[in-house]
């Protein structure tokens, strides 16, 4: 039974033996499982677990996120999410989202291209989780927080609006975040 894996509401252990916990619930005398993942059973403590699988299961619409962008179409960007804002656990495995060309700012944008750079990392809010991840750039506190020069791969600096390379004497632009520069991640 353990390592098995589950789906929620599936009947994991009945409540006899075990107690539930992390993931799982006690409903008509049945312990089951809350959500989509491995099941561990605890014979020792008497409990019964499921451990989310995948954790993008537990990002959740309003949750702040880093990513690094991989790809720039047309309609979107195509970014791969490295992490949670403000929380410890590590997000693994490989966890591609996409922002689509209308929630990338609050201004109108004609080219995806001109925000966002692969390579770039930004800070995005998810705004839907299933059935694919979609993030938001739209609010200042959203967009680019760390780029690099396309030419010589120095870190960029925010000037005004834009990014620029003094070492090429060059300016790029970008949706930037209101506190680009200002975070090391
Ligand atoms: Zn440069």
């Amino acid at each position: 039974m353990t390592g098995k894996t589950v789906l929620p509401g599936d009947e994991v252990a009945v409540a006899e033996e075990y107690m539930p916990a992390e993931g799982t619930y006690e409903h008509d005398g049945k312990i089951l499982s809350s959500l989509a993942g491995e099941l561990q059973l605890d014979d020792a403590e008497k409990v019964a677990k499921v451990k989310a699988k995948n954790p993008m299961v537990t990002l959740k619409n309003g949750d702040s996120v880093f990513c690094r962008i991989t790809d720039v179409r047309a309609s979107m960007a195509i970014c791969e999410i490295i992490g949670a804002e403000g929380k410890d656990r590590e997000i693994t495995g490989e966890t591609s989202a996409t922002i689509h060309i209308s929630k990338l700012s609050s201004e109108y944008v004609q080219d995806v291209g001109r925000e966002f750079r692969p390579g770039d990392l930004i800070r995005a809010k998810v705004i839907q989780t299933r059935p694919s991840v979609q993030l938001s750039t739209q609010e200042p506190h959203f967009g680019v927080i760390k780029a690099l020069c396309r030419k010589c791969r120095s870190p960029l600096a925010k000037q005004g609006k834009s990014l620029r390379c003094e070492p090429c004497e060059r300016t790029e632009s970008r949706k930037v975040a209101d506190d680009y520069g200002d975070i090391n991640y």
